[in-house]
């Protein structure tokens, strides 16, 4: 259950308009967009929900699909992490979403053979993350974020 709750109005303050798409309403960013292209630059560090600031994902399990939006095998902080049934667009896919604001961060497909721990491929759209280099300060969350 979702911990940060805010209106419809303060997400579209808080977010661009493309993230309030994507994390507010399940929208899909564009594949090899500029978000990918600076995620296969960074280096070391976790990856905080860019609506909440909640640790997602670590650079530990991120890998490289080739599939156009970032990818880890594994969230770093599972607990953060719900998946749920998506039967949109005539597909049946997993949808992954933030546990603490309950917002569209991407899909998980599993046994694809990619040769990874788990062979899940968590696919996430990279304006739904907000990276931090290792050392550096975590995401503020709002009040009441568990
Ligand atoms: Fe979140």
């Amino acid at each position: 259950m979702a911990t940060v709750k805010l209106t419809d109005a303060e997400w579209r303050k808080k977010l661009t308009p493309e993230q309030y798409r994507v994390l507010r309403e399940a929208g899909t960013e564009m594949p090899f967009g500029p978000a990918y292209d600076e995620f296969q630059k960074q280096g070391a560090g976790t990856y905080y929900c860019a609506a909440c600031g909640a640790e997602l994902f670590s650079s530990k399990e991120k890998f490289d699909s080739h599939c156009g939006w970032p990818s880890f095998y594994d969230p770093a902080n599972a607990k953060n992490v719900v998946t749920k049934k998506d039967l949109s667009g005539g597909m049946e896919r997993i949808e992954v979403d933030c546990a603490v604001c309950g917002s569209h961060l991407g899909h998980v497909f599993e046994g694809e053979g990619f040769n990874t721990p788990t062979d899940k491929r968590f696919c996430i759209n990279g304006i739904t993350l907000k990276f931090v280099p290792a050392g550096g300060e975590k995401p503020k969350q709002p009040e009441g974020a568990k």
